[in-house]
């Protein structure tokens, strides 16, 4: 079996900055119309909706290639803001975290099937909860999708160990809970 630390890159660029693109505001539904290469390093920002379900290490076995996720975090993980710690250094710490490109997104199986840039990737909208489409930064985590104050660090914990934190996260809600509906109603 082997450990799988994962990541996305948040600020440094994977291709040339276009001041202009970046500055520009984000236009409704852009993730429809775009494929992850056309996209401005603004609007692949705002393409993660922060779950950071990327940052819980999963076991892969090696003999089935089945993927398992731990509700063990990556030691820089912070839990209760759900984000890095240290993200501008994480390198240091975190040799195996891996940046997110449009180009390796596609080829990247952990990644769990509700991210953002695997949805887009493959043609799908985004879900509810997305913070472009619920227009809040809470609705991650009162979905469930997200993994705010549910992991614990790995600390020194060894194989055996992470085998015993193998943990089936919750499915995430289906339909958004009433105040995201009523906010939705205020809005049109
Ligand atoms: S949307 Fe994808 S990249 Fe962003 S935190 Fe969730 S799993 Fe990680
Ligand atoms: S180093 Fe930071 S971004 Fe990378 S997996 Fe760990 S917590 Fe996540």
């Amino acid at each position: 079996m082997s450990t799988k630390t994962t990541l996305l890159d948040y600020e440094r660029s994977r291709r040339k900055r276009d001041p202009v693109a970046d500055a520009a505001p984000l236009e409704d539904g852009y993730w429809r119309r775009k494929k992850l290469t056309e996209m401005s390093e603004r609007e692949w920002e705002a393409l993660c909706d922060r779950c950071s379900k990327c940052c819980v290490i999963s076991i892969e076995d090696a003999d089935t290639n089945e993927l398992y996720l731990t509700d063990v975090s990556c030691k820089l993980f912070d839990t209760k803001t759900c984000g890095c710690s240290d993200y501008a250094n994480r390198k240091q710490y975190v040799p195996d975290c891996v940046k997110l490109t449009p180009k390796n997104v596609p080829k990247l199986d952990w990644l769990p099937r509700t991210c953002a840039y695997r949805l887009v990737s493959e043609g799908k909208d985004l879900f509810w909860w997305h913070p472009l489409i619920s227009g809040s930064e809470d609705s991650v985590h009162d979905s469930k999708a997200s993994v705010r104050n549910k992991t614990r660090p790995e600390g020194r914990l060894k194989m055996p160990g992470l085998i015993k934190r193998i943990t089936r996260w919750p499915t995430p809600l289906e339909k958004p809970p009433a105040k995201y509906r009523r906010r939705r109603r205020v809005r049109a």
